[in-house]
């Protein structure tokens, strides 16, 4: 088809909103008319996703299939029109149509299908897959009740159930005819020398494609999200006894499985709800993937040659099991090469190194919902470790540590270990990650299997986090650059090196980019009612709130400042707008502690009128995708400050380079690689080392020496336990601080950190200079592409190659 003109697309946004939902023009809301809008638009994107289906059916091309529990997607619409080449003509239409289309465009919601980085990272890569026509296809869940919805109530976070799927479904097609059936429970039996499972208890999983539409058209792969329906409906006896509520009890707990994403990044839930749900969508996908395989090839034994299956992080893990069950169990084939199907099959991304984090489930509970395979859990072990005694080179220490029942808690099964043994790749997510992944946790493992351990960083996508969030910095490029084709080769933006000095360019940037204040400003003002000066410096914190991302440490720099102000007030100083989101997760008290204490510093020296505007400290609820859009293209300077060693790679810090804003940051996660690839001038970095942490914990490490030792840090210390804050509840922070014996270390980062704050003011002041960074980080952020990442899982990782122009031609 070709691409359509705006009085084409007028027309069938009309029929979609007349004939398929059934409402007058005359009485449409914008909601309807952007419900109608995405059926035009998706109209637009069948057509590639049935081509590229057919695509992977006829050339039988080997596929990659990523598994995970979160997809954080952000808005659907705008994003096609994007890809599609079809955004003018869109809003051609509506002006046509008398319509404000950004309104239109405002009334999406954000699927918050995610937590954050893991699921934003899932969706960038989904995105590249299909802009770089990779044969792939994700696989979810569709929670009916995604993250919560974050409100700032007194200073506090209040979470709201977040009815995504209320809003018009315009862009999932449902899929009645691929269903599996998910089993739990009952016991295992020896039927004739056979293993036979028996489970006592049955839930249905429903799929909807989500479409995924690459960047230029031509690809869309889907993602398969599955819903749980229970198996049998209800109980007719109950039902004609009259109970109602029995008749429906079992299929509402059945149900209960898709009904919330866990809102937890990162510790371990350990509920059994989780593990159902892990098991759920894990058993879905493997049943859907043997399913494909066998209707494109006529034997299941070359499984391993057509799929790789890529497990982010440990949550979807029991896959390797479960697939075992599958060959085993129901394809008859032998164990021995079952096994070394699986470990060809799978490869596993590391996504944290906290223990804390790291999952293990109960073997009894693991017995009780899933003894099936637990057995075949039991006896890849065994054969694992059989294997390492047969090698004799491991002492008895060695094996029960490598084991993957940990003997020491209570009998546990550890996820992670299951997931290397099985894996033929097991990959950090940042360069540093990756090394301390094989000095620390697998340690063990990379003596056994060294060349299984390998590094791919991170990327995000440049079509989201430049072209959809900074319209202003995407015309700028496009001008600038003189063509458009840095949307997917991101490393020409190093052209603009040479003219980071050029007044007249400087000049251009810095307009954009006031604009994207501007832009944030008007939010701000809209939904808080506070009024923020764009000429000041935005210095912006915005992700999960957690201990080890210190958000606390930004918060004792803000009250140093505040202090330092009020001592010397008619020194030359800098006016910063200090911008926070983030959620906390539900359980977590500190983090909820935090929040609290930043509105409370937010509140004190927000109406201090000596403070004047020279610090304005803003919490914006509610952080998302959509959000971080609008945030993002707005920073000056961002934070990325967790204590070095505890953040894999972060992601935020890439989208923040790329739209020009400068690091602040820790030598942790991908931030090392920001600054080897933009320069020690153009990012600052303070604080202790990864060896300067663990030498300072090794020689015990001593919180109130620091404090005693600096005035500064002493006075802010006092002030937030002695309730400087919070002065009608003067004890509500002396717990932040102190008993919890400052494990990541905001004590001995205060120092440096302050002392680097005061030379990015300085920087800023100098508002050429500052500019130049600001492009040579825009510069030399082409290696963040997700696009690079996916390229390399799939050279190094998956084997998979490209579908090429005559497996599958352009469409338009
Ligand atoms: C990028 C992103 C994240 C990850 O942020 P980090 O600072 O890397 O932890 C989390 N949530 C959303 C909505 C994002 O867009």
């Amino acid at each position: 088809m070709p691409k359509p003109d705006a009085e084409t697309i007028r027309k069938s946004i009309v029929y979609k909103l007349i004939f398929i939902l059934g409402i007058d023009p005359k009485d449409a809301t914008e909601h309807q008319w952007l419900n109608a809008a995405m059926l035009a638009a998706r109209d637009l994107i069948a057509e590639d996703f049935l081509k590229t289906r057919r695509a992977h059916i006829d050339n039988g091309k080997r596929m990659v299939y990523y598994l995970s529990m979160e997809f954080l997607l952000g808005r659907a619409f705008v994003n096609a029109l994007i890809n599609e080449g079809v955004y003018a003509e869109f809003e051609e239409a509506f002006k046509q149509l008398g319509k404000e289309f950004s309104d239109i465009c405002e009334e999406e919601q954000d699927p918050g299908l995610g937590n954050g980085g893991l699921g934003r990272l899932a969706a960038c890569f989904l995105d590249s897959l299909a802009t770089l026509r990779i044969p792939a296809m994700g696989y979810g869940i569709r929670y009916q009740y995604g993250m919560f919805k974050q409100e700032i109530v007194d200073g506090q976070q209040v979470e709201k159930p977040d009815l995504w799927l209320d809003q018009d479904l315009a862009w999932q097609f449902a899929r009645p005819n691929k269903q599996y059936s998910i089993k739990f429970g009952g016991n295992v039996q020896n039927d004739n020398g056979k293993k036979a499972w028996h489970p006592n208890e049955e839930v249905s999983a429903w799929a909807y494609d989500e479409i995924i539409p690459g960047y230029g058209g031509s690809v869309a792969n889907p993602l398969r999200l599955w819903t749980a329906h229970a198996g049998n409906l209800f109980d007719l006896d109950d039902f004609n006894k009259g109970d109602y509520h029995s008749a429906v009890r079992a299929q509402n707990s059945d149900e209960n499985i898709t009904r919330v994403l866990y809102p937890n990044d990162s510790t371990d839930s350990g509920k059994e709800l989780r593990l159902k749900q892990e098991y759920f969508l894990v058993s879905a996908s493997v049943q859907d993937i043997v399913a494909r395989h066998k209707c494109r090839f006529p034997d299941i034994r070359t499984l391993a040659d057509e799929a790789a299956i890529h497990l982010n992080d440990t949550h979807p893990v029991l896959a390797i099991p479960e697939l075992m069950r599958i060959l085993i169990d129901e394809e008859g084939i032998e164990w021995t090469e079952a096994w070394n199907m699986c470990c060809k099959i799978f490869s596993y991304t590391n996504h944290t190194l906290m223990s804390e984090a790291l999952e293990t489930w109960p073997v009894d509970l693991m017995n009780r919902l899933l003894p099936r395979h637990l057995d075949i859990i039991y006896e890849i072990n065994a054969y694992f470790l059989n294997a390492l005694r047969a090698g004799g080179n491991f002492d008895d220490d060695f094996i029960s540590r490598v084991s993957i029942i940990d003997e020491s808690h209570g009998r546990r099964i550890r996820m992670g270990w299951l997931a290397v043994i099985g894996s033929h790749k097991i990959n950090g997510v940042a360069k540093i990650h990756s090394d301390l992944m094989v000095n620390t946790i697998f340690a063990d493992f990379a003596k056994i299997f060294p060349e299984r351990f390998t590094n791919v960083t991170n990327g995000v996508t440049p079509r989201r986090w430049i072209n959809i969030a900074n319209p202003e910095l995407t015309a700028f490029l496009d001008k600038h650059l003189g063509e458009q084709d840095w949307r997917l080769h991101l490393d020409n933006l190093t052209k603009l090196n040479k003219s980071a000095a050029d007044a007249k360019v400087q000049a251009k940037f810095s307009a954009v980019k006031k604009a994207a204040k501007a832009r944030l400003a008007k939010y701000i003002e809209t939904e808080l009612g506070i009024t923020v000066n764009t000429d000041a410096l935005f210095d912006v914190q915005i992700k999960r709130i957690h201990e080890y991302k210190r958000q606390a440490l930004n918060v004792m720099h803000i009250i140093d400042r505040y202090n330092k102000i009020l001592e010397n007030p008619d020194a030359d100083w800098q006016p910063r707008v200090f911008i926070f989101a983030g959620k906390a997760a539900s359980a977590y008290y500190m983090a909820k502690k935090i929040i609290r204490l930043i509105n409370d510093v937010a509140r004190t020296i927000n109406n201090d009128t000596r403070i004047r505007d020279l610090i304005k400290v803003v919490y914006i609820p509610n952080y998302s995708v959509s959000l971080a859009q609008i945030i993002i293209p707005a920073a000056d300077l961002h934070e990325q400050i967790s204590l070095a060693g505890t953040e894999a790679s972060g992601t935020s810090n890439m989208k923040f380079a790329l739209n020009g804003a400068i690091c602040i940051g820790t030598l942790d996660g991908a931030n090392v690689e920001i600054l080897e690839k933009v320069g020690a001038d153009h990012c600052y970095i303070f604080g202790n080392t990864v060896e300067q942490v663990e030498e300072i914990r090794r020689k015990g490490y001593d919180p109130l020496g620091y404090i005693e030792r600096d005035h500064d840090l002493r006075r802010v210390v006092n002030q937030i336990s002695q309730g400087t804050f919070s002065p009608e509840e003067p004890a509500r922070y002396n717990d932040v601080l102190q008993p919890y014996g400052d494990f990541y270390q905001l004590m001995a980062d205060f120092r440096s950190y302050i002392d680097t704050q005061a030379k990015v003011d300085a920087h800023y002041a100098d508002q050429a200079a500052w500019r130049k960074s600001a492009l040579i980080n825009i510069a030399n952020m082409g290696f963040f592409s997700s696009d690079r990442s996916i390229a390399e899982y799939c050279r190094n990782i998956w084997y998979i190659e490209p579908l090429s122009e005559q497996e599958l031609p352009a469409s338009r």
